[in-house]
């Protein structure tokens, strides 16, 4: 199977590089990024190609006639961008996916698209599900909503061709996918990176944690490890079990809210030599979503998986607890000495 992974470069990309060059080699990947940064060391594999790509400025058509599955990772998948830029995201997360869509369509390629959790936005129900639960925006002037619009537009599109022109789909929506390389911790900036890296990087600065909103927001975090498992039956695709469905890859049992997460990261911090002193001096203080992201901004109280059909159907389930997921992070990065 030749597969076309754009944006490979990026932290599912490169977790999801790693697993295919390491357990299916009878499998090629065709690899496009504009930074490869975090998968440099894999490119000397024969199993790989990798096209430096703008995908903004240049034609991947080719790729996809080439392929014959393609997972079109490349996206701006960071709040703080939905509010200060949200054409970029439009341009990137809808244009140009759009675009590679039409190619899957024109040349019959199978299409494995990451939709994501934020296209319930504040759907209140207790669980959400694929077919059922409703997608909930926000008013136009909380520009953040473009990203979760971008991703259901897509969503809507893929599936109509499904319906129209046959196309062999699956989408997936991760719900918080964390684990080692997910963001940069070098910048704490507000809003620089998704939230375990933004808090372990504002440990590193010595800068205070931040609960915007106050921190009860509640979210399902999902080990990578866990996460990868369930696209590789995705691709693998055995008795067509993924064709035309949505997944929902989440962890439900995994679910916190966003000031335990902080205390979690705290107190595991306070066990790494090189940021016990530092997490000592750290305060965990509260703040105002506009003072923190700006006007546009909105958050989403509640995100709750079902994962009901990924069991059913991948017979997937995730096994990875929170406190697991976040040791191994931190071992990723720091020097662990006693835990
Ligand atoms: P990421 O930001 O780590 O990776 C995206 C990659 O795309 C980066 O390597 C980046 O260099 C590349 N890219 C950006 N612009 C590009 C361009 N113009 N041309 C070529 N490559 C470009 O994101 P991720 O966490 O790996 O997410 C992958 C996909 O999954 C995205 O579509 C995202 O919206 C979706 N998703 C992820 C999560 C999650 O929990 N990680 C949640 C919901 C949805
Ligand atoms: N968040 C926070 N402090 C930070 C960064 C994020 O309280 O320094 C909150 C953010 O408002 C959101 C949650 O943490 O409610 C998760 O943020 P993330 O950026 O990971 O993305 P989301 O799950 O909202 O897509």
């Amino acid at each position: 199977m030749k597969i076309l992974i754009v944006g490979a470069g990026g932290f599912i990309g490169g977790h999801l590089l790693e697993e295919i060059l390491k357990n299916h080699r009878n499998w090629h990947v065709i690899a496009i990024d504009i930074n490869a940064d975090k998968i440099s060391h894999l490119l000397a594999d024969e199993n790989i190609n990798f096209f430096k790509i703008d995908i903004l400025q240049d034609s991947i058509e080719k790729h996809v006639r080439d392929c014959d599955v393609v997972l079109p990772l490349a996206a701006i998948a960071s709040p703080a961008v939905y509010v200060t830029d949200p054409l970029r995201v439009f341009e990137l997360d809808f244009e140009a996916n759009l675009q590679i869509i039409k190619w899957a369509v024109k040349y019959e390629k199978r299409v494995i698209f990451p939709s994501t959790s934020e296209v319930y936005g504040m759907c209140e129900d207790e669980e959400f599900r694929e077919d059922e639960s409703n997608c909930v925006t926000g008013p136009v002037c909380k520009q953040r909503w473009i990203y979760s619009c971008s991703k259901q537009m897509l969503d809507r599109v893929i599936y109509a061709h499904g319906l129209k022109n046959n196309l062999n789909y699956t989408l997936f929506r991760p719900f918080n996918w964390i684990g080692p390389k997910l963001d940069d911790i070098s910048n704490s900036d507000n809003g620089s990176s998704r939230v375990v890296t933004q808090f372990l990087s504002n440990i590193v600065h010595e800068k205070d944690i931040k609960l915007v909103g106050g921190g009860n927001q509640i979210r399902s975090f999902t080990d990578v490890s866990d996460a990868i498992g369930a696209l590789i039956k995705i691709i693998k695709n055995e008795n067509n079990c993924a064709t035309r469905q949505i997944f929902n890859i989440g962890n439900p049992n995994n679910q916190a809210s966003i000031k335990n997460l902080a205390h979690e990261i705290l107190d595991l911090a306070k066990k790494y030599d090189r940021l016990k002193s530092l997490a000592e001096k750290i305060k965990i203080v509260e703040i105002n979503p506009h003072e923190y992201y700006g006007k546009g901004y909105q958050d989403v109280a509640y995100r709750v998986p079902s994962i009901e059909r990924a069991e059913a159907l991948l017979q997937w389930k995730p096994k990875v607890p929170l406190k697991e997921s976040l040791q191994k992070i931190m071992d990723s990065l720091f020097k662990t000495t006693s835990k």
